[in-house]
């Protein structure tokens, strides 16, 4: 917090009270909000559901000098048992528009459904990813991707928003997008609104291209929502097939799969999921896992893993 005292907040809750009415809570559960189903209060709390309210409630933060953290799918996060102390912007605008030129979707939207929906109408560009969770505007921060496409492969440009500037748009390039990365994680600026590319196929071919990909997934990923995903990155090394080295190899090796802390397991049929298996496990015992299984790497094969979730709050 930018050294906020105690009145200060409040007068700034009231501030958004007044704004966004039931849109706004305190002290609510962030759990609710993430596939891992942990995480314990925000402070502050905005649902948006469209553009404007994101527009203001970065700004209206970004004046009141608070803290601020965007919440879109919650599938990419592992959120801390004390909570986090600022404002939570937890996006779900999901206005859609499809030219003859381009999609363009709005940040909250889901990506699943969006994949989903691009395979009925006939348009190519989504369905490699299809099965990645979470939305729109997570899966540009994070250049999502799957079975060697990702975002940046199809996104032509996007609307962001910069704290207390007005929104703006920027070409693919602007991004700077590498594996798992782009330039919004150094930035910090947020996404309103996305345009992708597409070619015009038969919905028949790309419904079957989605089955099998689904089919392929869900050998390998939990049924229910209890994980964020794969928790580290793959080792870039250009002499591997596709120049990774999969993080998930490298944790069988050592024996992952028989490991636990608390209500957090290595998931049996991928070393590189952490779940919440219990339904009650705590960030802190998925990140003692984390941990255990970093060291072991480390020890065994030399490689440092990196997370490829976020961490938020304590
Ligand atoms: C079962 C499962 C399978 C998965 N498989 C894959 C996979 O194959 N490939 C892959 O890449 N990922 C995968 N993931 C991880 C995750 O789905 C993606 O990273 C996803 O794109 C995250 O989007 P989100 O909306 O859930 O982001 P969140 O988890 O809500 O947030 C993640 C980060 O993005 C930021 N963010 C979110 N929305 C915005 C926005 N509008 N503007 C700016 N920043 C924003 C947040 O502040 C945070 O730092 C998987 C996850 C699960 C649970």
């Amino acid at each position: 917090m930018q050294n906020l005292q105690a009145e200060e907040i409040n007068n700034i809750a009231s501030i958004f009270g007044k704004r966004f009415g039931d849109k706004f809570r305190e002290n609510h559960i962030l759990a609710d909000y993430t596939t891992f189903g942990i995480g314990g209060p925000a402070r502050m709390f905005i649902y948006c559901d469209n553009r404007e309210d994101i527009i203001d409630a970065v700004n209206l933060a970004h004046e009141n000098r608070m803290d601020f953290f965007i919440v879109g799918g919650g599938s990419n996060l592992l959120i801390s048992d004390k909570g986090y102390p600022g404002l939570i912007i937890h996006i779900a605008s999901t206005g859609l528009d499809i030219t003859e030129n381009y999609i363009e979707v709005e940040s909250g939207y889901d990506w699943e459904e969006l994949v989903d929906l691009t395979c009925r109408e006939g348009l190519d560009g989504l369905v490699g990813m299809a099965g990645i969770k979470g939305q729109v505007g997570g899966a540009v921060y994070g250049n999502a991707g799957a079975f060697g496409t990702s975002v940046a492969d199809i996104l032509i440009e996007a609307e962001i928003l910069k704290p207390g500037e007005e929104p703006r748009w920027e070409k693919n390039n602007y991004f700077a997008f590498s594996y798992r990365n782009s330039i919004l994680k150094k930035t910090k600026e947020i996404v309103l609104r996305a345009r992708f590319d597409y070619k015009r196929e038969e919905p028949a071919i790309l419904l079957k291209k989605q089955d099998e990909i689904l089919e392929l997934r869900n050998q390998r990923h939990p049924e229910k929502d209890c994980s964020a995903g794969c928790f580290f990155k793959n080792i870039e090394k250009p002499d591997e097939p596709f120049g990774k080295l999969a993080a998930g190899f490298l944790l069988e090796k050592v024996g992952a799969k028989q490991m636990h802390i608390g209500g957090a397991r290595v998931f049996d049929k991928h070393a590189n999921i952490l779940i919440n298996a219990s339904g009650k496990a705590r960030a802190a015992d998925v990140r003692k896992l984390a941990e255990a299984l970093k060291k072991k790497v480390k020890d065994e094969y030399g490689y440092d893993l990196e997370e490829e979730i976020t961490f938020l709050g304590d």
